[in-house]
This record gives C-alpha cells, sequence and structure tokens, in this order.
C-alpha cells in the first residue's frame, strides 16, 4: 500500500480497498537513505492501524539492497541500509521485513547463498532485541536472483544462526515464473508438498498473490491481476480455500493507479473465490 504523504496514509488507503492486512515500505523504495521517522507520524501510523483495524503485517525493503552482492561497497550498503530497515520496521511495531534474498551477478550460487547467510547473520546479531521477524521471499529468478528454488532458500536459512528468526513469503508470481505450476490441482499440491519437504509450511509467515503476465517457467518477474494471468481463477481458488493457509496473512501486489480502484477488484475476486468453496460446502 502506498506511503505518499507519510506511512500513516496507508491505513487510509487499505480502508478504503477493505483491506484487513496490508504491507508498506517505510522509506522511498528507490533510494538509499531516508529521513528518521518523525513521532507525530509514529503516532499517527499507530493510531491509524487501531482506528481502522487493519494490521500493518509487514513492511518491504528497499529494491537498491542486494544481500548477496560480490561488490564489497555495495555488500556494505546493503547491510547497513537493510538494518536500517529492521529499525523503521522496530518503531512502527511491524511483525515482518520482507525481502528478496538477492542476486549473485556471476558468482556461482553456493556463494552467493553464503554471502545473503552472512549478511543475515551480521544483521541478527547487529539487532538482538528486535522484534521483526526477517521474511525471505520466494523469487522468478530474474537475472541472477537466487530465491527461486525452494532449495535457496533452504540453504540461506540452514546457515544461518537464528533460524528461527527468519520466515518465508510466498509469492504466487514469482514461483509460478520460477517453474513451480501452482495454476492447476495436482501441480499446486506437488509445488506446497515440496515446500513443506524442502523448507517446511510452518516457516510460510505471508504470501503475496499475484497472477502472472508471463508464462511458467519464464522466470520474468511481472505481476498481473488476478485471474487475469497464466495462474488464473483455478490457482487462486486452490490457495485461498487452503485450510493449511487460512491464518496466514495474504497481500496484494496488483498493478494500480493513484486511486487503488483495482485494489478493490482484485480483493472481490478473491473473496468470490473463497465464497465460491464455502456455497459448495453449503450445497
Ligand atoms: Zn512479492
Amino acid at each position: 500500500m502506498s506511503i505518499a504523504g507519510g506511512v500513516s496514509t496507508a491505513l487510509t488507503r487499505a480502508d478504503a480497498a477493505g483491506a484487513r492486512s496490508i504491507q508498506v515500505f517505510t522509506k522511498n523504495n528507490n533510494q538509499w537513505a531516508a529521513k528518521p521517522l518523525q513521532n507525530t507520524e509514529i503516532e499517527k501510523f499507530l493510531e491509524n492501524s487501531k482506528k481502522f483495524d487493519i494490521e500493518v503485517f509487514a513492511s518491504h525493503d528497499c529494491y537498491l539492497i542486494n544481500l548477496a552482492s560480490p561488490d564489497k561497497t555495495l555488500l556494505k550498503k546493503s547491510r547497513s541500509a537493510f538494518l536500517d530497515e529492521i529499525d523503521r520496521a522496530d518503531t512502527l511495531k511491524i511483525p515482518c521485513l520482507v525481502f528478496h534474498p538477492g542476486a549473485g551477478k556471476g558468482s556461482p550460487e553456493s556463494e552467493s547463498v553464503k554471502r545473503v547467510a552472512e549478511s543475515l547473520n551480521w544483521a541478527l546479531s547487529s539487532r538482538p532485541g528486535s522484534d521483526v521477524t526477517l521474511t525471505l521471499e520466494t523469487t522468478a529468478g530474474q537475472g541472477t536472483s537466487i530465491g527461486h528454488r525452494f532449495e535457496q532458500i533452504a540453504a540461506i536459512m540452514d546457515n544461518v544462526e537464528e533460524s528461527d528468526r527468519l520466515a518465508v513469503c510466498v509469492d504466487t508470481c514469482h514461483v509460478f515464473a520460477a517453474g513451480y505450476a501452482i495454476n492447476h490441482r495436482d501441480g499446486y499440491y506437488e509445488t506446497f508438498n515440496q515446500f513443506d519437504k524442502v523448507i517446511g509450511l510452518d516457516k510460510i509467515a505471508m504470501f503475496h498473490l499475484n497472477d502472472s503476465k508471463k508464462e511458467l517457467g519464464s522466470r520474468v518477474d511481472r505481476h498481473e491481476h488476478i485471474g487475469k494471468g497464466h495462474i488464473g481463477a483455478e490457482g487462486f481458488r486452490l490457495l485461498v480455500n487452503d485450510p493449511r493457509f487460512l491464518n496466514i496473512p495474504m497481500i496484494l501486489e496488483t498493478p494500480k493507479g493513484p486511486d487503488g480502484v483495482e485494489d478493490i477488484v482484485n480483493l472481490g475476486f478473491l473473496n468470490a473465490l473463497a465464497g465460491e468453496k464455502n456455497s459448495a460446502i453449503d450445497g
């Protein structure tokens, strides 16, 4: 949800869209530095969250951060910006910080995995008192980015000492573009069986619900409105009715204009899919 005009405005927008759980950026997502959050803005944010009864479940880190960077200067810059993201989430009492593991830029996969794990070990030991769960997002595998195979996420987590402070965000567009066929029943169950075997379903903190503009296995990350892409209604019907995930926040990252009316359409579509199943049971 956009924070144009200050972080607290996200809650007014979320309320208008009928959302119950949202994700925000806590700063401009394309800039390294940001002014510290002002006390009045923090208070307004927490007040609005209560007033509208909307949970701000996650903040998403800035797009410039690369915790796998082989460039020493960029890695250092990324790590300190990541720490700032943790602090901002803590200040706003946001439980999860979602981030893409990183891009190896030509390094062997094992090295990239190690670098991300080292970055996380450093961040966690630098913030022993933080309440923020560092939440690795599954990626489409575009370019040299890692995190498109469940095994890569598991390998990162295995190399982090305080792995109980980590969780996973499953992005439907990304896993589909990475080659997991969640668009039909067999592929859907096979995907989550694999996830369970490799990482463990109990590590899923949240979902990003996005349809995919690109085909299965394309490894191209382009979000589409729910039901209008290559995943289609069936994949989302399976997910929103899966009893294993009923209490897991599901968050839209679909394209939208400034008035956010598209959120209402996409939420309506998902609610209808959940309703279909319920009326089938009632019938
Ligand atoms: Zn996402």
